[in-house]
């Protein structure tokens, strides 16, 4: 969300900020969470979710998307790289599901 004496932030960020001078921020979309069911649990009975988010740092031009499961980053794409992941795991899920597309 953006204050209206924040500064510039995209308006996707969903982070207030509290303060940061605009020039420092670091700026985040609502993080999106996917159960993983086939992973293994952790400590036997907590279930492993793939966290997708939006992150762009001071001074970078664009957003990435980062990919985590835990504090592990698994990826980090760029918009571009992104919709090709998006339109190929689509693919591949229609593919599984003898779908056309
Ligand atoms: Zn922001």
């Amino acid at each position: 969300m953006t204050a209206p004496d924040a500064g510039p932030c995209p308006g996707w960020c969903a982070d207030s900020h509290d303060g940061e001078p605009a020039a420092e921020r670091a700026h985040c979309a609502r993080v999106r969470l996917i159960d993983l069911s086939t992973m293994p649990l952790i400590a036997g009975k907590h279930v492993q979710r793939l966290a997708l988010d939006l992150v762009q740092e001071p001074g970078e031009d664009e957003p990435r998307v980062q990919l985590r499961i835990g504090d592990y980053l698994l990826a980090q794409l760029t918009i571009a790289e992104c919709e090709r992941a998006g339109i190929a795991l689509v693919g591949l899920a229609a593919l599984a599901r003898d779908v056309e597309l």
